[in-house]
């Protein structure tokens, strides 16, 4: 084990544990599978979820290159930009972030919260936000200046899956599939690479015409892994899109909150359990088998859906 730099050492120290919690349910019983959720919401209250697992070593690297300024991207509710921001604040490092679309006239409390964390702020255009996703390497965005260190869309960088990896080792339980949220898919590739060989690992894609992401998963992946390891990225749990979500959803995840008391999002870790839900209906999980779903956090965006 190489130990942390002490500035995030500092950072890792202030955050929660982040329990597995079984998850009672007559439905779960009825099928004969156990459900439990790991609780990475509860980390922190913004530093959580999937976002600060992807954001740790990458933010080890900037710090030991001695970078003072992380740059990144991100939309206008991007929970990366978020957990980036206020990481950044509290590490002494200077963000900037590439925002797409115009600079609305009232800012939403995602941007307002990146402001006030001292991120610099440049909007975009969509022709122009989508350009910039052709940098990858910390040190490939034209123009970036000497201490400044980029950080792709999502934070979605091979380090980011060490990060990951991680969650697999504080899981001391044995199960059989285990199911996360995907956007960019990083985090699914980092499970996929950690679980162990005989678990399932199942994303559920939050983006609609998702179709691209096996073969983004799979650039994550070593050679022949991604043959070798069972998993599968579900596209029909998308409710219309990214950040769109219909009434069904929205009841299926009211109703879950009230009976379990486990706060969810409609955009990734709502999707996320209805689609459990709905394959357990379908007769998809096997009897005897132990579920577990990664909470993979983003409760701040759940404030500009009108939920949470
Ligand atoms: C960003 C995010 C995801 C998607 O993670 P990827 O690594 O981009 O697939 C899932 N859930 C939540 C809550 C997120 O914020």
């Amino acid at each position: 084990m190489t130990s942390l730099h002490p500035k995030l050492q500092a950072l890792q120290n202030r955050l929660a544990e982040s329990p597995l919690v079984q998850i009672h349910d007559g439905l779960f019983q009825a099928k004969g599978v156990e459900f439990y959720i790991k609780r990475d919401d509860l980390l922190h209250p913004v530093v959580s979820g999937n976002k600060w697992r992807k954001l740790k070593y990458i933010l080890e690297h900037a710090l030991n290159l001695g970078a003072d300024t992380i740059v990144s991207m991100g939309g206008a509710y991007s929970n990366h930009l978020h957990a980036l921001a206020f990481a950044g604040k509290w590490l002494g490092l200077k963000t900037i972030a590439y925002v797409r679309g115009e600079k609305p006239d009232v800012l939403n409390p995602t941007l307002s919260d990146l402001l006030e964390w001292g991120m610099q702020l440049r909007f975009v255009s969509r022709a122009e936000y989508r350009q910039l996703r052709a940098f990858k390497a910390h040190d490939s965005l034209p123009d970036l200046k000497v201490g400044q260190y980029w950080l792709p869309e999502g934070g979605a960088t091979e380090l980011a899956l060490s990060g990951v990896a991680e969650i697999m080792r504080e899981i001391d339980t044995e199960f059989d599939v285990l199911v996360a949220a995907c956007g960019t898919g990083a985090t699914l590739a980092g499970l996929i690479r950690a679980v162990p060989q005989h678990t399932k690992v199942i994303g559920v894609a939050a983006l609609k015409g998702a179709g691209f992401l096996r073969k983004d998963v799979e650039q994550w992946l070593f050679d022949g892994e991604a043959r070798q390891r069972d998993w599968s990225i579900v596209l029909d749990y998308h409710f219309g899109g990214f950040a769109n979500s219909t009434p069904e959803l929205i009841g299926f995840m009211r109703r879950f909150y009230s009976e379990h008391a486990v706060p969810i999002e409609p955009v990734y870790t709502g999707k996320a359990l209805f689609a459990i839900y709905d394959l357990l209906k379908q007769g998809y999980f096997e009897p005897g088998q132990r579920i577990v779903m990664l909470h993979t956090g983003g409760l701040q965006g759940a404030r500009g859906n009108g939920f949470g």
